[in-house]
C-alpha cells in the first residue's frame, strides 16, 4: 500500500469514528434522559452541563472539518503542507494528528492570537 492510500485510509477512518461520536453526542442532546455507554458522555452527563456536550460537538465538528478538508488536500496533492507558509509539515506531526494544516511554528503562532 503507497503512502497515499494509507493516509488516505487513516483520514477516512477517523472521520468515519467522528461521524459516529458526533451522531451519538446529537442523539445525548434530543435523548438526554437515556442511560449512555460512552465515556466521554457518561463523563458529560455526570457533570449535569449542557455546555460540555455543546463543546464536545463544537469540538468533534471542528475536527472533522479539518479532517474532509485534509481529504481534499490529499486527494488535490497539497497535503503535508503548511497552509500559512507552505513549508512541509514534520512527518511526526502529521503521523500523530493527520488532519492538520499548518506546521508546528504556525499553529504555535495561531495559539497565541
Ligand atoms: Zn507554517
Amino acid at each position: 500500500m503507497d503512502e497515499y492510500t494509507k493516509v488516505r485510509n487513516k483520514l477516512v477512518h477517523l472521520e468515519a469514528q467522528l461521524e459516529l461520536r458526533f451522531s451519538k453526542l446529537t442523539d445525548n442532546i434530543t435523548h438526554a434522559q437515556e442511560p449512555l455507554a460512552q465515556d466521554f458522555a457518561e463523563q458529560a452527563t455526570q457533570m449535569e452541563n449542557s455546555e460540555v456536550v455543546d463543546f464536545l460537538g463544537n469540538f468533534t465538528r471542528n475536527e472533522l472539518r479539518q479532517i474532509k478538508q485534509a481529504i481534499i488536500r490529499l486527494d488535490s496533492g497539497d497535503y503535508g503542507v503548511c497552509v500559512n507558509c507552505g513549508q512541509d509539515i514534520a512527518p511526526e506531526r502529521l503521523a500523530a494528528l493527520p488532519f492538520v494544516d499548518k506546521c508546528i511554528g504556525c499553529a504555535k503562532m495561531a495559539e497565541r492570537g
